[in-house]
């Protein structure tokens, strides 16, 4: 059974207690709101943690370097099936 959700959170920008009920929740008020968004737009998120791993990062290139690099490794695997 899943757990009962907490009636009120605090805003995330001010810290103040907001009510579930609340038409801007989980913002205190609209300004808030706003504040977020413009956090979220000018990068002050991190969206993604993943992105960030330098090792995770690594194969990522690591695997787009291969596809540059052996665009018939694709062939050769099927025909060797
Ligand atoms: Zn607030």
């Amino acid at each position: 059974m899943p757990k009962k959700k907490p009636i009120s959170l605090r805003c995330p920008i001010c810290r103040t207690l907001v009510l579930r009920t609340s038409e801007d929740f989980p913002f205190c008020s609209d300004r808030c709101r706003t504040i977020d968004l413009g956090k979220w737009a000018s990068g002050g998120y991190v969206i993604s943690s993943k992105i960030n791993d330098p090792e995770e990062l690594e194969s990522i290139a690591e695997a787009q370097s291969r596809k540059q690099f052996d665009p018939d490794d694709d062939d050769i695997s099927s025909r060797e099936r």
